[in-house]
């Protein structure tokens, strides 16, 4: 987008939003609503686009999910329209992160394709490997370690090519977690060991706390599994002195998750009641049911695992209703990104016929109703864009005016009607004259015509003006009341030949034109006068006489 291009209003609410994006989301709101407006009235996608994408950002940040849903995905064409991979990739990208949250991995599968797919074909590797993380840890999340490799894989190769990354080592931190979630997934506890070396040499002398924590979930699961007890134990409480209330559980949900189910099946169940507690209040803020319906998974397993039946029959309750609520919201996510879907499909179809109809009232506005030909409008476009061309190219431009003769008699004695199928009939003749190339025809008005000749000698234009007087004459169109002795339609043609220069105009090339015009038919009708110079004098003239 090039702000420079927008007014100073527009570049300053531009300017407000990357100012307080992530930070004040009121203020990114509002800015991003007007933007949208101006957007809507200029017809200007870039702005409609940019407006709505950080309006979806803001809802992603603020976890409001319907909010979110509609700005993301109403983003998604206009930035097409204006071929924003990046941004489309980044929208697409945020879907499937949120449809996994909520529960609906294939719709979040689709976006993280469609994801790859603009990755892929425009180029954007710092792009493609977050979306690969993403798609492995949907992987994961859907118990397919196989699949989930490879996109881990793919994030890790490409970190391991991009030492100087601003987030080298968390990414790298992330990629490992990955493998080794995968490899533990798949019961190679070995493989997954390899990627703990590399964490534990590599990553862990440069994390902070926080990171660490994630760490920790990996390692404890992984020591359990190789009955490395001790280790075990000392990462636990590792995790139990880091974990604080400000952890961002929606962005570590899955390895917390995992690590305490792991609590549950070794039995211990005090850190299990440790980390329920910490995680369920956080988890309740998120307002996203399928999470709080997954930890409710851990407090049945402990019911059952210490038979408390009655707890477990009253959180079974809560687990149902829970289900219940998240089908409905599912259910609403599906069919309002079906709606929203099908919207744009139609804003689509109305798009392409307004364009379609702009194309028609263009080329109306571009021709002449009674010959089809183009008239005076676009033959003062096209004059001046030949003009340029040859002046440019220093190749000849030959303009020519012509005329039916006596055509006023013609109309005085067979009527309008037949007038108009006479003007129509020479029009059609002129027509043909097209089939050269760097030929242009246009109706001037009334019974005047104008012939554009791009790059061809004087003697050549002659040649195509004789041809058109013999294809007119050799019609036989009747004029009983012309003066010319043929007592047919005949014309009278005017053409100036010359090689445009600066200080000249294409009105230039047609007065002269004109002026010979007018020569010849007071010379000779049914004749060609092509003339050189354009005050006529000394001019070199070539030249048929009819009459
Ligand atoms: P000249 O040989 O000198 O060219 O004489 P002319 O009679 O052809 O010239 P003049 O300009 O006097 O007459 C042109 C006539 O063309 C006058 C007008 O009534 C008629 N005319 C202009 N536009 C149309 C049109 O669209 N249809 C019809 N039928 N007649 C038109
Ligand atoms: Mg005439």
């Amino acid at each position: 987008m090039d702000v420079n291009a927008y007014s100073a209003e527009i570049q300053k609410l531009i300017q407000d939003v990357q100012d307080s994006r992530g930070k004040d989301p009121q203020i990114t709101i509002n800015c991003c609503r007007e933007l949208e407006q101006y957007g809507l009235s200029l017809n200007d996608n870039a702005l409609i686009g940019f407006a709505r994408f950080s309006l979806g950002e803001t809802y992603y940040l603020m976890n409001d999910t319907a909010n979110f849903y509609r700005e993301m995905v109403l983003c998604l064409e206009p930035l097409k329209q204006i071929k924003e991979w990046g941004y489309l990739t980044m929208a697409n990208n945020m879907l499937g992160i949120m449809s996994l949250n909520r529960g609906n991995a294939p719709f979040a599968m689709d976006y993280y394709m469609q994801a790859v797919r603009y990755c892929q074909e425009y180029r954007l590797p710092d792009l493609e490997w977050v979306v690969h993380m993403n798609m492995g840890n949907l992987y994961l999340n859907i118990g397919n370690p196989d699949n989930a490799l490879v996109h881990f894989e793919s994030g890790y190769q490409y970190i391991n090519h991009h030492k100087k990354a601003e987030n080298y080592v968390s990414t790298r931190t992330a990629a490992c977690i990955g493998l080794g979630k995968a490899y533990l997934m798949r019961g190679e506890a070995a493989l997954a060991e390899e990627y703990d070396h590399i964490l534990e040499r590599e990553c862990m002398p440069h994390l902070l706390p926080m990171e660490k924590l994630v760490v920790y979930c990996f390692k404890a699961r992984l020591y359990h599994e190789q009955n490395r007890h001790e280790e075990c134990e000392a990462c636990i409480g590792e995790i139990r002195n880091t974990f604080t209330a400000d952890v961002p559980v929606l962005d570590v949900f899955d390895d917390l998750y995992d690590f305490t189910d792991m609590l549950l099946t070794t039995e211990h169940y005090d850190d299990y009641l440790f980390m329920y507690k910490a995680m369920e209040e956080p988890t309740r803020r998120t307002g996203i049911r399928n999470l709080e319906k997954k930890l409710l998974v851990l407090k049945l397993k402990y019911c059952k695992a210490t038979d408390n039946l009655v707890d477990y029959a009253a959180n079974a309750m809560e687990y149902f209703e829970l289900d219940q609520l998240m089908e409905q919201e599912v259910g609403m996510m599906i069919s309002n990104t079906i709606e929203l879907r099908s919207r744009l499909n139609e804003l689509t179809n109305i798009t392409k016929e307004v364009e379609l109809e702009n194309r028609v009232l263009q080329a109306k506005s571009e021709t002449d109703a009674l010959t089809g030909m183009y008239n005076r409008l676009k033959l003062s476009e096209y004059a001046d864009e030949a003009f340029v061309r040859s002046m440019k190219n220093h190749s000849s431009l030959a303009i020519e005016i012509l005329d039916i003769d006596y055509f006023k008699e013609f109309n005085d004695n067979y009527g309008h009607q037949a007038g108009d199928k006479c003007i129509w009939f020479v029009a059609n003749s002129i027509q043909a004259l097209t089939k050269y190339e760097g030929v242009f025809c246009a109706r001037y008005g009334g019974d005047e015509f104008v012939i554009i000749y791009e790059g061809y000698t004087d003697k050549e234009v002659f040649g195509m003006a004789q041809e058109l007087k013999r294809t007119i004459v050799n019609a036989a169109f009747e004029h009983a009341y012309s003066k010319v002795a043929i007592k047919l339609v005949t014309i009278s043609q005017g053409i100036f030949w010359g090689i445009p220069e600066g200080g000249q105009s294409p009105w230039n090339y047609l007065h002269a034109a004109d002026a010979l015009l007018y020569k010849v038919k007071k010379k000779s009708r049914n004749s060609i006068m092509l003339g050189h110079s354009m005050d006529g004098e000394d001019d070199e003239i070539l030249s048929e006489d009819g009459e």
